[in-house]
């Protein structure tokens, strides 16, 4: 299916999410779906960020079927709710990046749903659009990408702390 579109994809091999998938990082898994896993992104810019994402490895949404776009949306939505009950969050931020030019940095579906609380100077979107000002946000600005690592470096969270918060959202899935 890749390739069927002209959007520029990311590299990464192997694949990142397909070794999530492979090697069953229980402590990562959140949800499990026919179509779906609902795993704890690696990087909290906010606490309980987390993505859902395909089994299968496809690059984006055009690639999706109407199955696997269903079960997006609904592991998605129980997320949602597991967040609100775990972090009280001011807000839900949900996005999903397709191609290089949207942010993506890894060709494999995921759909990110982030709990948002103030304080963080993550802003609106993905890290490449990392604050609220001069992120490419007006139009005709660039974002400048010098912040970026120390702020990846800094959210990086310990597996053992990636752990407890997947546990505590987990024990808070709507039944
Ligand atoms: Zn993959």
């Amino acid at each position: 299916m890749i390739g069927r579109h002209m959007i520029e994809l990311p590299v990464r091999d192997p694949c990142d999410l397909c070794e999530v998938a492979a090697r069953e990082e229980r402590w990562a898994i959140i949800e499990e779906g026919e179509h779906t896993l609902t795993v704890i992104n690696p990087w909290q810019f906010e606490v309980g960020q987390c993505c859902v994402i395909t089994r299968r490895h496809v690059a984006t949404l055009l690639d999706l079927t109407g199955e696997e776009g269903a079960a997006v949306m609904h592991y998605a939505k129980r997320l949602a709710e597991a967040l609100v009950s775990s972090f009280r969050p001011l807000g839900i931020l949900t996005f999903q990046n397709n191609g290089v030019y949207s942010g993506q940095e890894t060709p494999h579906f995921h759909f990110h749903v982030v709990p948002r609380q103030p304080g963080s100077d993550w802003g609106i979107g993905p890290p490449q659009l990392a604050t609220f000002d001069g992120a490419g946000r007006k139009r005709g600005t660039a974002h400048d990408p010098s912040g970026d690592a120390q702020r990846r470096e800094r959210v990086q969270a310990p597996a053992r702390q990636l752990a407890e918060t997947a546990a505590l959202i987990r024990s808070n899935l709507p039944g």
